[in-house]
């Protein structure tokens, strides 16, 4: 694999624009687990602060040891040192054990900014490859160094604790610098200002250098973003045991082991030693980082060498040593940790650039505000006038001038070759998308002018590539977690499912697929599709969609399925695709599709007698199959 840079990382944004995009993903953040925030600030202070609190307790204890050497006031100061230190350091571990607490589901918060997106978005830019790869990318980010939205929380924290640190340095050290030698001391040069200042530039110097090199090593990091990505969407590809299980039957009818696996030893070794990231982190970025430690071990020395040299004049006794030295030292470390995470807030914007481009996607379907009013006699009329449409980005019409009218309470099928438009014709139905010419009218009025959802639960459908939960069965047919289990059980009896309802260990309570509960069921493709077929009945909606509903179904379920068809869709509106002519007889109007037009419309009757038509030629390709030639 070639190295990819990321274009977005090596363009740096402006300070306001880092601060914008941060302080925007803070909100989006806070709003999903704002008590996670509440308690790292907290653990911050304690972290930052609780330090300085033995440091000032020591140095009191050690210069009364060097000092008076009272045992009453030794044992005073030993106690309090110890009984506070004890406090302080049970204090910070419940605070931090209550952001660890909180920080278990900040990964699920995530998810569900994700989740929402996904769910609010326009289905023509969920079914747009262009969006997935958008939201692909948010989430290997997020994967890789949980940059992105997650990655504000980790910076929140750090410079949290850093401005703490600085605080508490501050408050502890400032004696320092207006503690004097004793004049006539050789050192009493110490007590110039310029002195002050000249220690004062040097550790920031030394700081402001160490947090670039670090930045510098961070940079490289988020530079190969587009490597890391794309290593790990090969990785949720085949690193898992995921594909293996999933495909096992395949995979070793034809022996795919190899294929499987090389995609992870060969073509993807973003992750490995001999990696491009691998090389950076033992060449440039692991030189960088080593810089800034060796560099911050120099704040070190030059705090010793300041507040020594101090001392030794005379200007404190050895207890202040300690508390200075150390103040002094979390102070600089503070400030550095500060500019580190300002960089890392730069870096990370880029990548927040990323997420916004996804959560942005603009919802452009026009969102109506009729409603649909709930009509007990289900008179829904639906119209599709003059319709054509084009799949965004492609230039061919799947759909043509299309008009159909459904009749109330009819059965309309839908047939017609493979790619003739019949599934789109539905999605158009649902409102999946809008057309692009033409009107589609419920009673009359322009779908467009209904609120959406209203309009939505006008449908139940049975997709072709439907899909079930690995959730109790009971769920899965409730399409929700209350489920009406009378009803339940009802609709599962008419979709034919009774028998099999009858051998589950828990009924309505049993798992489907086992990858929550090891007592789950495997369904069968025709189990799965009467329970997809129980799930539409169970919604009890106006219009019931069907979509190649017994695919999957052996002849004698099939047979079964149409014998009680009239019984499954009651007083319903049905509309029922199928490849199989002869299950459509007992509909009362087909409309054969081809090439996105309706080019005949009747009754079975009507179309088979019509000899120059489509449905003759299809209707006789497969009655050759059942009949024999003397029949035909
Ligand atoms: P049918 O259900 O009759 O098999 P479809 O409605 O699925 O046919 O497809 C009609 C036409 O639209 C086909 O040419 C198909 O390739 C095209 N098509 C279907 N889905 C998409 C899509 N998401 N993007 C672009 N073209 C599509």
């Amino acid at each position: 694999m070639t190295s990819h840079v990321d274009e977005q990382a090596r363009q740096r944004i402006g300070l306001p624009e880092v601060l914008r995009r941060t302080w925007r993903a803070c909100a989006i953040y806070a709003r999903q687990c704002p008590s996670w925030f509440a308690a790292t600030a907290v653990s911050s202070l304690f972290v930052a602060c609780g330090p300085y609190v033995t440091i000032w307790l020591s140095a009191r204890l050690v210069d009364e040891l060097a000092g008076r050497r009272d045992p009453g006031r030794l044992m005073q100061w030993t106690v309090l040192t110890l009984v506070v230190s004890a406090a302080v350091s049970l204090a910070t571990s419940a605070a931090q054990h209550w952001k660890n607490r909180e920080g278990a589901t900040t990964s699920w918060s995530h998810k569900r900014i994700l989740m929402s997106k996904m769910m609010d978005m326009d289905y023509q830019d969920v079914d747009d490859q262009r969006s997935y790869d958008a939201f692909l990318n948010v989430v290997q980010n997020d994967n890789w160094a949980g940059y992105g939205i997650r990655y504000v929380g980790y910076i929140f924290d750090d410079l949290l604790t850093a401005v703490f640190r600085i605080l508490g340095g501050i408050a502890l050290s400032v004696s320092l610098f207006v503690a004097d030698v004793p004049d006539g001391s050789p050192l009493d040069a110490l007590n110039g200002p310029a002195c002050g200042i000249v220690f004062i530039a040097v550790m920031l110097a030394i700081v402001v250098i160490a947090s670039k090199c670090e930045d510098n090593g961070n940079r490289l990091w988020a530079r190969h973003a587009e490597d890391a990505r794309f290593g790990n969407r090969v990785f949720a590809a085949f690193g898992g045991y995921k594909s293996t299980w999933r495909n096992a039957l395949d995979l070793r009818i034809y022996r795919q082991q190899e294929q499987l696996c090389s995609p992870m030893l060969r073509g993807n070794n973003t992750f490995g030693y001999h990696s491009v990231i691998g090389r950076l982190a033992r060449g440039p970025m692991g030189a960088w980082m080593v810089a800034a430690r060796v560099l911050t071990v120099g704040l070190t020395a030059a705090a010793y060498l300041f507040v020594c040299l101090k001392a030794w004049g005379g200007a404190f006794g050895v207890g202040a040593v300690t508390q200075y030295v150390g103040a002094v030292t979390s102070l600089f470390a503070g400030l550095s940790a500060l500019l580190t995470q300002v960089g890392e807030m730069r870096n990370n914007a880029e990548f927040l650039g990323t997420s916004f481009a996804f959560l942005d996607i603009p919802n452009r379907m026009y969102q109506g505000s009729l409603t649909t009013e709930k009509r007990s006699d289900r008179r829904y009329e639906v119209e599709f006038r003059d319709v054509s449409f084009r799949y965004p980005g492609s230039r061919m019409w799947a759909l043509r001038h299309v008009n159909l009218r459904f009749r109330v309470g009819g059965r309309l099928a839908v047939v017609g070759p493979n790619g003739s438009g019949k599934t789109t014709f539905i999605k158009l139905l649902c409102r999946l998308y809008d057309p692009t010419e033409g009107e589609i009218l419920l009673n009359g009025i322009d779908i467009r002018k209904y609120r959406y959802d209203e309009y939505m639960a006008l449908f139940s459908v049975v997709f072709q590539d439907f899909r079930l939960l690995s959730l109790p069965l009971g769920q899965n047919v409730a399409a929700g977690v209350d489920v009406d289990r009378r009803r339940a059980v009802d609709c599962l009896g008419k979709a034919g499912f009774a028998d099999r309802l009858a051998t589950l260990p828990k009924g309505l309570d049993t798992s489907l697929y086992r990858d929550l509960d090891k007592d789950g069921v495997e369904v069968s493709g025709g189990e799965a599709q009467k329970i997809a077929i129980a799930r539409a009945l169970y919604r009890d909606a106006p219009f019931v969609i069907l979509d190649e509903p017994t695919a999957a179904l052996d002849p004698v379920a099939e047979a079964e399925v149409y014998a009680r068809f009239d019984e499954l869709v009651g007083d319903r509106t049905a509309v029922y695709i199928s490849h199989r002519l002869s299950s459509c007889r007992f509909c009362d109007r087909i409309a054969v599709f081809d090439h996105g037009a309706v080019v005949q419309s009747g009754t079975h009757d009507e179309l088979v007698a019509d000899e120059g038509g489509l449905y003759h030629e299809l209707w006789h390709a497969q009655a050759q199959y059942y009949t024999t030639p003397a029949e035909a």
